[in-house]
């Protein structure tokens, strides 16, 4: 998997609750210790553009943090996350050498270095999932972060709460030397991407992957086979990127889905994928997964490589 891959390294060592965690997050707490911040949507970063970092030397007193959770080590160091308000971002606009992107531009613009990506995600999925779980599902009390910010606890019925991530399938769908590519009224003018969408409880990848396409494109699909996967931190997903072939080639398109979509010769992807098809199209950036997805079907990596 190329290193272009936005969120996919991440340098920090994951401490589980083995390692006490509330004195680890005691010790990356305290002033001088590096930290991640997060306002909001955005990452707080320090630099001028040219060595930008996601690590913070500690102490900054932006305010006081909404959540802190202990991330994991950094060469034997505790790191902490820290969550503040979305406005500490606008207000920091004038402190000389921070600032505050959000963490998509981040990876599309590699801001940061790569290895820092998934520091940066880990922290705002799990820091998310903090500020958006302050209530007990099951009986309605508030809650509050246990040991290290590993879990949240429920002091009235005792429940112990913990971090979710939300999977998602996205397919490379193939026919031949062709294949499926859709686009949502949201995305960049003239972008394809390749389709995807949450797979369901009690689904396995597979049947996440036939059933979207079904849905949205009408195409079946017979043979599925992993090819990857990527944190995205949109809130805290994980994206399994899969190959999938196709059984039929008539599209019917589910027009609340998808503004339109459609099968692409392989020419076409190699031309989108360089910026240089003749009507403009484009597919989204490396740092996204269906931007490998597409490069590992050509290179036959992911299923039978299309013939040139
Ligand atoms: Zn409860």
């Amino acid at each position: 998997v190329p290193s272009e891959l936005g969120y996919i390294q991440n340098r920090l060592v994951r401490a589980g609750i083995e390692h006490d965690p509330d004195r680890l997050l005691a010790e990356a707490t305290r002033p001088g210790m590096p930290v991640v911040a997060i306002a909001g949507e955005q990452a707080i970063l320090k630099g001028d553009g040219r060595a930008t970092t996601a690590l913070l030397p500690g102490g900054l007193e932006l305010e006081t943090p909404r959540e802190q959770v202990l991330l994991g080590t950094l060469d034997g160091r505790p790191v902490a996350g820290l969550l503040y308000e979305a406005a500490v971002a606008d207000r920091i606009a004038d402190a000389p050498a921070l600032s505050a992107q959000d963490l998509r531009s981040i990876a599309v613009q590699g801001i940061v270095p790569p290895d820092e990506l998934g520091m940066l995600a880990q922290a705002k999925s799990l820091l998310s999932w903090h500020a958006r779980h302050r209530f007990c599902a099951n009986c309605g009390s508030p809650t509050a972060a246990a040991t290290g910010g590993l879990r949240r606890d429920c002091p009235s019925c005792s429940t112990q709460h913990f971090p979710r991530t939300d999977p998602v399938s996205i397919m490379l769908i193939a026919r031949g030397d062709k294949c499926l590519l859709g686009r949502q009224k949201r995305f960049v003018a003239g972008s394809y991407s390749c389709l995807a969408g949450f797979i369901s409880p009690g689904e396995t990848i597979e049947d996440a992957v036939r059933r979207e396409v079904l849905e949205e494109a009408g195409i079946r699909v017979g043979r599925v086979s992993y090819v990857a996967s990527q944190p995205w931190p949109f809130p805290s997903s994980i994206m399994i990127g899969c190959y999938g072939e196709a059984l039929t080639e008539e599209i019917v398109l589910d027009r609340d889905e998808l503004e339109d979509g459609r099968w692409f010769h392989r020419e076409e992807i190699v031309a989108m994928l360089e910026r240089r098809h003749p009507d403009g199209l484009i597919t989204p950036p490396p740092m996204a997964i269906a931007n490998h997805l597409m490069r590992a079907w050509l290179s036959g990596e992911a299923g039978p490589a299309p013939k040139a």
